[in-house]
């Protein structure tokens, strides 16, 4: 099975589905992610040449969280922080369906069309536009991940209810060592970037389907044989 993981921001895709990851790794399944935003601009407004070193920490990063989980191919774009809703939803698309042609995933994850952050909305309607189920399409399934803070301070009119519950149990410190590879994103208890809080989370999210530990997701679209 090759699965894809979409994300619009490095560290998305381990709050998301750092998990998920970890266990289609086990299965032997293999795992693409795909970091649509260059993850920077957002915060920092210092000119170019003053962001290089910022951005390779970062992409180093993101390497070593993969790393953690066992993925190797990871692909990094650079579509600008908070800002995707100047590009041509079009453009993202296209990256998205050159990795799908490549990869022929059979699940893809990405983020929940309801989330507060713009990256996260703009990411959600690609991967639908480019996973569109046209003859020949490989994409049997589309869930929704849950990115803490964007995905909970969303439209009200969009919420995010999980009906998809993925038992974590086992590999919960493996996604608790990719985000730490993640030392500029990390942020103390409370915040929904600590440690301490995604346990809490998926602890939470476990306690209501009986496990101790669960990630949960929206179905987006499920094609059966
Ligand atoms: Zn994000």
């Amino acid at each position: 099975m090759n699965v894809l993981i979409i994300a619009a921001h490095p560290d998305d895709e381990v709050l998301g589905a750092g998990g998920a990851m970890a266990r289609h790794i086990q299965d032997n399944d293999t795992v693409t992610i795909v970091i649509l935003g260059s993850g920077l601009s957002s915060r920092l407004d210092a000119p170019e040449a003053l962001e290089q070193p910022a951005l390779s920490q970062l992409r180093n990063e993101a390497a070593r969280a993969a790393a953690a989980l066992g993925v190797t191919d990871l692909r990094l774009h650079d579509f600008p922080d908070n800002r995707f809703d100047r590009v041509d939803l079009l453009d993202i698309v296209k990256t998205i369906e050159v990795v799908i042609d490549d990869v022929q995933p059979g699940i893809v994850y990405t983020h929940h069309p309801g989330d507060l952050n713009i990256d996260h909305q703009r990411t959600a309607m690609a991967t639908l536009t480019a996973c569109r189920p046209l003859p020949g399409s490989s994409v049997r399934r589309i869930l929704a991940m849950e990115v803490p803070s964007a995905t909970g301070w969303g439209d009200p009119a969009l919420p995010f209810v999980p009906n998809v519950f993925l038992d974590i149990t086992q590999v919960m410190t493996k996604k608790l060592e990719a985000m730490s590879a993640y030392q500029g994103e990390l942020r103390q208890f409370p915040h929904a970037r600590s440690l301490p809080s995604m346990e809490a989370r998926a602890k939470a999210w476990g306690s209501q389907v009986g496990v101790e530990a669960a990630e949960p997701f929206v179905l987006l679209r499920e094609i059966l044989p």
